[in-house]
């Protein structure tokens, strides 16, 4: 596997950054995870987009441009023969001195991993997930903002963990009102009554590119879709329940801390909604 390293493709062994690195050092840095399905790498526009906007959150000048990251995505799949996978772009604030100051760091590093999706067993998709709710809280968009997807994943990974710890695969992440905010790699949607609601992104949740086609795609079929604040209690008391990501796709949700959601089994709308989206990930996608 080669990776793409500030500048050249190198081998995965060989690709090694500074351990000065502010990335390393204090989390300062950026990513995105984007697949690829049939060598079109999809919503790669979007993608960009949003990494532009955590590099602006973090006032981080980012020294490439769209076309060329575009291009250095692309090229990484290739160099690789990855027509299906997935792509994690990451930027950091580059070498520096051990003080937390990024002006001591002069350039940000670019690294383009193109790799095999693991992806969660297929029985998830077929039988549906059982999530936890877990007591690490979403970041406080005052601490921040949840909505750059910052190399600052520690609390996620703690929820995470505290998921393995319940027997979960995914959790619940709460805000500091105790409002849902998404899930630790995932954002989360509930159907009731026909409507299909997901947590407004002011509750903590990540803008996520597959929320985003999802909503759309709901949209498109006729569906009311609301942002709204969400609570445990709707999610009680909801007929279906599904969570969307880049890794996840559209995965349906039947259980909630040991209740059941709706029947149990993933519910009609999810499953339309997981169909249209497999359609929309062919017509959707930057051909490499
Ligand atoms: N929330 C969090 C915290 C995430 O890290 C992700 C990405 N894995 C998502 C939601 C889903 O976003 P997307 O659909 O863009 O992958």
């Amino acid at each position: 596997m080669k990776i793409y390293l500030d500048g050249e493709f190198v081998e995965k062994d060989e690709a090694k950054i500074s351990v000065f690195d502010h990335g390393l050092l204090y989390g300062d840095g950026i990513f995105e995870g984007i697949r690829i399905y049939q060598n079109c790498v999809y919503r790669l526009d979007e993608h960009l987009e949003r990494l532009e906007y955590s590099a602006k959150a973090i006032v981080l000048d980012m020294p490439w441009t769209r076309d060329e990251l575009s291009e250095l995505v692309c090229e990484s799949c290739r160099v690789n023969g990855l027509s299906d996978g997935y792509i994690r772009l990451i930027v950091t604030r580059g070498p520096g001195s051990l003080g937390l100051s990024p002006s001591s760091c002069p350039k940000p590093s670019l690294i383009i991993i193109a790799d095999k999706i693991a992806l969660y067993p297929e029985e998830c998709y077929t039988e549906g997930l059982k999530i936890v709710t877990v007591p690490t809280r979403r970041t406080n968009s005052a601490a921040l903002n949840p909505g750059v997807k910052s190399l600052n994943y520690l609390n996620n990974v703690m929820a995470k963990v505290e998921a393995a710890q319940a027997g979960a695969l995914e959790a619940i992440m709460l805000n500091d009102q105790g409002n849902v905010a998404e899930c630790t790699g995932d954002n989360l949607f509930i159907v009731h009554k026909g409507v299909i609601f997901t947590p407004h992104a002011s509750n903590g949740a990540l803008r996520g590119i597959t929320r985003q086609a999802v909503m759309d795609i709901a949209t498109s079929q006729g569906y009311e879709v609301k942002e709204v604040n969400l609570t445990r209690y709707e999610i009680w008391n909801a007929d279906e329940c599904f969570l969307t990501g880049t890794a996840a796709e559209l995965i349906p949700v039947v259980g909630l801390d040991s209740r059941k959601i709706g029947t149990g089994s993933p519910g009609p709308v999810t499953k339309k909604l997981h169909a249209a989206f497999h359609e929309e990930v062919s017509t959707h996608g930057t051909l490499i």
